[in-house]
């Protein structure tokens, strides 16, 4: 089974996906935790090369081809042998992030985005949860724990404000695999609504 969060900045998915692994895990099944972009040798390489030194390094266009580079490689070496020995993975960010940061943050790259995903990856996940949460209260939280490496989440309000509003289309438009979660609340408040969705998907 592979499950993905998917959130703004600060919006709590590391600890979240960190609680259901332990939680699933306490329930008997077999669970890798990994991340994007990352989640291989190669693909944690390619994150170096993006998320760190200078933030005009890469042009759109070329940035979009190396998270799509990373995903593929984190699919061959991490996702699918981890799918294929019948163990549950849970990703912290996927290709819906891509669809928002890549598709939408800077300029409209979403048609690119989308041939790319089906000619490259192809895969999307049993189960998203998207944590919603007001994005004032995300960016602060981001805020607090930046470092050279989160230069990305500096997006300011306005973006994370996109971003929220995007995720949610998204969630529209794939409504079979998306559950909403309200982040607005306490770390336990949050992890038990992820539990019963996960344990209701899988029963
Ligand atoms: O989720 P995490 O905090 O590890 O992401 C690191 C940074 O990379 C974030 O600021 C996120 O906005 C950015 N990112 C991105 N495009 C992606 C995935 C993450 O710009 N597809």
């Amino acid at each position: 089974t592979f499950i993905t969060f998917e959130g703004i900045d600060g919006s709590g998915k590391s600890t979240q996906t960190r609680l259901l692994a332990e939680h699933l895990e306490s329930l008997g099944h077999e669970v890798i935790l990994t991340r994007e972009p990352g989640g291989s040798v190669g693909a944690e390489e390619i994150r170096s090369l993006v998320l760190e030194g200078d933030p005009d390094r890469w042009s759109a266009e070329t940035e979009l081809l190396l998270f799509t580079a990373a995903r593929r490689d984190h699919l061959e070496r991490t996702i699918y042998p981890a799918l294929d020995a019948g163990k549950v993975v849970i990703c912290d960010r996927f290709a819906d992030s891509t669809r928002m940061y890549q598709g939408l943050s800077r300029g409209d790259l979403r048609e690119k985005v989308d041939k790319l995903h089906r000619l490259m990856i192809g895969t999307e996940p049993d189960l998203t949860i998207l944590i919603d949460m007001d994005p004032a209260v995300g960016l602060a939280r981001a805020k607090g724990r930046q470092t050279a490496e989160e230069r990305f989440e500096d997006f300011g309000q306005e973006l994370q404000f996109k971003m929220r509003h995007g995720f949610l289309d998204l969630a529209q438009q794939f409504k079979d695999r998306f559950r909403l979660i309200d982040g607005n609340r306490s770390v336990d408040d949050v992890a038990g609504d992820i539990r019963l969705a996960v344990t209701d998907y899988l029963a």
